[in-house]
């Protein structure tokens, strides 16, 4: 990927919510990018997703200086994340947790490295074509996956938005599942809090892909979009538009 130049868009909307508890990381130094969403009916969102996006950078740094492999340095921060956010939510009163998802992409030499728990997602736009690169780990998926819901039935699931795996969950024991991913010039990786992905579609990110070259545009077009259909939640985008040098 040497020959590859990364451009990258990122907007975050608070929406209709009194506060925005997404948050995001654009580093282009050490080339993480991080989409956190803070759960709603959770309290403290805002503070778990403020440690994600500050500790998960900061442990993929350190374990890659410890000579880790790209995949484990990105479970270990996972990890590291999740611990922190249990143990600050043991000084919150009885029944209050804190939880936060989080989506993220680490490049290293020439492979993209992609992660996420909870159900925010990341999306690979390549040649035309869209794939869902993470899970969502909410409930209703997992039933749509052992074949008690089926898709469409999930959309009008109240177990929807219930998520079993996220950051403050203490039965994270597998941990993350890690996607590697070998990027070619063209490639859009869209990361993004379900604020915007529950009112985009694959249709709508194939010909946003094609009609906006610049990925800020892009993602400030798809922001408004999420707004103007409906969404009342906090939404928040980032695109790595990888380009030919
Ligand atoms: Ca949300």
């Amino acid at each position: 990927m040497a020959d590859l130049v990364l451009h990258v868009g990122r907007y975050t909307a608070q929406g209709l919510r009194p506060n925005n508890e997404d948050r995001f990381v654009v580093d282009l130094v050490h080339n993480i990018f991080l989409v956190a969403d803070g759960m709603g009916g959770q309290e403290r969102g805002e503070q778990a997703s403020g440690m994600a996006a500050d500790i998960i950078p900061r442990v993929i740094q350190n374990r890659l200086a410890a000579q880790d492999q790209a995949s484990d340095a990105v479970r270990k921060a996972l990890a590291e994340a999740n611990e922190a956010i249990i143990n600050a939510g043991k000084t919150q009163p009885e029944g209050r947790r804190m939880g936060t998802t989080a989506v993220l992409a680490l490049r290293q030499a020439d492979q993209m490295y992609v992660a996420g728990l909870g159900d925010s997602r990341a999306y690979l736009i390549r040649d035309g074509k869209v794939e869902q690169l993470t899970v969502d780990h909410s409930v209703a998926q997992a039933l749509v996956a052992s074949g008690t819901l089926t898709p469409e039935e999930a959309r009008h699931s109240p177990y929807q938005h219930v998520l079993h795996k996220f950051l403050g969950c203490a039965g994270l024991n597998e941990g993350a599942e890690v996607r590697p991913l070998t990027p070619q010039g063209g490639d859009r990786l869209l990361l993004a809090s379900d604020g915007l992905t529950n009112h985009i579609t694959e249709e709508d990110l194939c010909q946003g892909s094609k009609q906006f070259a610049n990925p800020q545009d892009w993602v400030e077009h798809l922001v408004s979009l999420a707004l103007e259909r409906g969404s009342r939640d906090n939404v928040t985008c980032v695109v790595v538009a990888f380009e030919t040098a």
